[in-house]
């Protein structure tokens, strides 16, 4: 079969990460369909940037999937479609369970019915809580510490009984800090709410905030401000490409690192900033935020071994310039 005659279904591909996966797709000769809910996402992304299919829907709608799955030829799902900000989980567990892991299973349990049996799933870091061992490798423990990560985990342990029940293989993906913005400036970060670090921190360049939050300066780390591993979004991207490919090659479900290997404090990342901007960006020392572990920065070893995988922006001012780009053009 040829990659056009594999149709990808991309749950959350008119988000911040999808839509940069499904350009990737795309590049590589895959015939797309994005499904969103449009609660985060933006329409225009998928239908003029993309210029690819978009079917407005919830995960957590089975008569949708049965009808998606049998009247079209999916080979694949990628799932993007999440809620993902680790304070709301906090304060509202519910909906992330709902949607994060129920969303899901009602998803997983539609496939199964239709027989597509290979997922790419993302995943993330905040599974494995405060970490014992820098840089974390994928057998450390995951013990999560928010019901954002615990919501991820759920999924994983399901996608587990689901490869020995239906044999459903799946790839799953723990992401560090997905940051920048598509090289090209097709794409970019555009949240909102905003609570990300890097976006934050450009906004402020920008001047369409006052100054940055510092969130905790009594760490035990290099400058007492949290250690994050930055990994550019379209190296995030090409690795959904190569995690679909070893599915459709018959691959064995497996799960992921993709991060840097480089941590980089909230200091050192406004630093950056200043540097590649040129602009003054004032900042103000705030509490500790809760859930907050003091460092992560991952080992992704494995994925570039059994993947062959090879991050092209692994420096943090490339990555900053990509964003810085794409903010100038966003809101000028
Ligand atoms: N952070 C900060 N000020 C902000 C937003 C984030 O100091 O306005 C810190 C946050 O505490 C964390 C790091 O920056 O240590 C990265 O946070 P972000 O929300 O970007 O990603 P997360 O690590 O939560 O996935």
């Amino acid at each position: 079969m040829s990659q056009t005659e594999h149709t990808i279904l991309v749950t959350g591909g008119a988000g911040y990460i999808g839509s940069h996966a499904v350009l990737a797709l795309k590049k590589a000769g895959y015939s797309v369909i994005v499904l969103d809910n449009l609660v985060y996402g933006h329409r225009e992304l998928v239908e003029d940037v993309l210029k690819t299919e978009l079917v407005i829907g919830d995960t957590n709608d089975r008569t949708l999937l049965d009808h998606l799955f049998a009247t079209r030829q999916i080979a694949a799902v990628m799932h993007f479609a999440a809620y993902a900000y680790v304070g709301e989980s906090v304060t509202d567990p519910g909906k992330y369970y709902r949607n994060n892991v129920v969303g899901t299973l009602t998803l997983l349990e539609a496939m199964v019915a239709a027989s597509i049996k290979k997922f790419v799933f993302s995943s993330t870091c905040a599974t494995y809580g405060i970490p014992d061992l820098i840089p974390i490798p994928e057998h450390h423990p995951q013990n999560p510490i928010n019901p954002y990560g615990a919501s991820k985990l759920m999924v994983e342990k399901i996608l587990a009984d689901f490869d020995v029940a239906h044999e459903l293989k799946a790839v799953c993906f723990r992401y560090f800090n997905a940051a920048g913005a598509d090289p090209d400036g097709l794409l970019g970060e555009d949240h909102n709410p905003e609570t990300h670090l890097i976006p934050l921190v450009l906004l402020t360049a920008l001047g369409r905030r006052d100054e940055i939050s510092i969130f905790g300066t009594d760490y035990p780390t290099v400058d007492g401000t949290c250690v994050r591993d930055y990994i550019h979004v379209s190296d995030l991207a090409t690795a959904h490409v190569l995690g679909l490919e070893y599915l459709l090659k018959g691959g064995e479900s497996q799960a992921f690192n993709l991060g840097n290997g480089l941590g980089f404090s909230v200091r050192e990342v406004i630093e950056a900033a200043r540097k590649i901007t040129g602009q003054v960006i004032p900042v103000q020392e705030c509490d500790r935020r809760p859930g907050d572990p003091p460092a992560l920065v991952g080992s992704s070893d494995k994925a570039r071994m059994l993947l062959g995988w090879q991050p092209q922006y692994t420096d943090l001012s490339s990555l900053m310039a990509h964003a810085w780009s794409w903010h100038q053009k966003r809101h000028t």
